[in-house]
């Protein structure tokens, strides 16, 4: 088949140089032709999301074709600050009175597990990605104050999710920030989302699986015996099930009035060498509105975010990427006394809400062998793999449990 040509949409997801494209072995080659070859599934996306899913069905034995129209690893993926969350952004306490008690319970359960599953998956495959288990610092602020904060610890506590509420003398005397309250718990970790996704492309590669960019997919339908993708050059592809990993951007069949993009922004500063001890031992973000949160990586660097607006085309503003940056820099500065001076890198990019804060990941409505993983917000990288995992037990006809909670809705 023809050799695709340069990417079918100027527009990047993203301003700014967010630092991890920048590190080694953050890249992944793909080839430039697609095959005549039938795959038993066709990965559309090729970041985080697209490469747990490869990884998983390579390791099952299935062969699997991604494409992506921008080249591999350059999507949403390496903007992200990857501050690898169980806790998902509606607090337990609140995801109970949206969707009930069992979903909201198994939902952050399973949150736990998904973050275990994917630092054992980094260490089994040795992936050189930065994967380092961390405990996770939530902080009181204008969206959840101190006795909220004891509520939310009770209830995690509850399910067997180990939360301590730390009063404003034990967060001061622990860390030296003057909160009303905070959460300390384990169970969450860090990692450079750049090398992780490469890591895991590479993984699937040396199994069943080719990479073909750029290639733009423009529409799907269904066929007796599996599916078929049209790409913007005309061709069709055929193969037995596809999966949509395609992040914030999707086809119109994936529409749904649940789920809307955003704007968020992020830098990185220069390494920083007087770190605080809990600072490099712990991600940490905040109950506010608009919302600060912060990690650092192996060398000292601060990596922080937030900022948020509800709408989806201001990340595209370099004026406001400066200002943004400032406000972010000034904020951590104002909390935790670290001054990060001018940032090495900032960069802005689209992020995902839905109303529940959780992810959909599903069969596409009215398709049968056609999946979307998507609506990923400050955990994404946690629910791209609850959702390679959700789907690979579907393809394997296995439905798991817990696949009832992220239904499109
Ligand atoms: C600034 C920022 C900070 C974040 N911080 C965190 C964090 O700390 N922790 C966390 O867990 N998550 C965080 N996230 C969210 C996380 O980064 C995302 O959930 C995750 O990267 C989404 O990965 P993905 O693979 O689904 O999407 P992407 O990485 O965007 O990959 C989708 C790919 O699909 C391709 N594509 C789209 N449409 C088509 C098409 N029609 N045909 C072919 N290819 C197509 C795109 O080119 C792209 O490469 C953050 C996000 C941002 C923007």
């Amino acid at each position: 088949m023809a050799k695709h040509k340069a990417n079918t949409r100027k527009d990047d997801l993203r301003i700014g140089t967010p630092f991890w494209v920048k590190t080694p072995h953050s890249k992944v080659d793909a080839q430039s032709a697609l095959t005549r070859d039938r795959f038993d599934l066709i990965v559309v996306g090729a970041g985080i999301s697209g490469a747990l899913v490869a990884e998983a069905l390579t390791r099952a034995g299935k062969s699997v074709l991604i494409l992506d129209r921008r080249p591999a690893v350059r999507g949403s993926t390496p903007a992200s600050t990857a501050m690898i969350q169980h806790e998902i952004d509606v607090p337990l306490t609140r995801l109970r009175k949206k969707i009930g008690k069992d979903h909201a319970d198994r939902a952050w359960l399973r949150s736990v597990r998904a973050v275990e599953d994917l630092v054992s998956l980094a260490t089994k495959l040795k992936l050189d990605c930065q994967m380092r288990a961390k405990p996770a610092l939530y902080l009181a602020g204008n969206d959840l104050g101190a006795r909220a904060l004891a509520n939310e610890a009770k209830a995690r506590a509850e399910i067997g999710i180990r939360a301590d509420y730390l009063k404003r003398a034990d967060l001061m005397a622990r860390c030296g920030m003057d909160r009303t309250a905070a959460i300390w718990s384990d169970a969450s970790a860090s990692a450079n989302p750049a090398q992780l996704t490469a890591g895991l492309l590479l993984a699937a590669l040396s199994r069943k699986a080719q990479i073909v960019s750029p290639v733009e997919i423009t529409d799907m339908a269904e066929l007796p015996s599996g599916i078929a993708l049209s790409t913007s050059q005309g061709e069709v592809l055929v193969a037995g099930h596809a999966v949509f990993c395609t992040g914030y951007e999707y086809l119109p069949q994936m529409k749904t009035k649940s789920h809307h993009v955003t704007s968020t922004w992020a830098l990185a500063s220069e390494p920083i060498s007087e770190l605080p001890d809990w600072m490099r031992d712990t991600i940490t973000w905040e109950a506010a509105e608009p919302y600060l949160y912060f990690r650092t990586d192996e060398a000292g660097r601060v990596i922080a975010g937030g900022e948020d607006e509800d709408a989806s085309e201001t990340n595209s503003d370099p004026k406001k990427l400066a200002k943004k940056a400032r406000t972010i820099a000034q904020k951590l500065h104002d909390l935790t006394g670290v001054k990060i001076g001018k940032p090495a890198y900032t960069w802005s990019a689209p992020f995902s809400v839905t109303d529940d804060g959780l992810p959909i990941i599903d069969r596409v409505p009215g398709f049968e062998r056609i999946y979307s993983v998507m609506g990923f917000g400050g955990n994404g990288i946690t629910f791209s793999m609850i959702g390679a995992q959700i789907i690979a037990s579907a393809i394997a006809g296995k439905p798991d449990p817990d696949a009832e909670i992220f239904r499109y809705r």
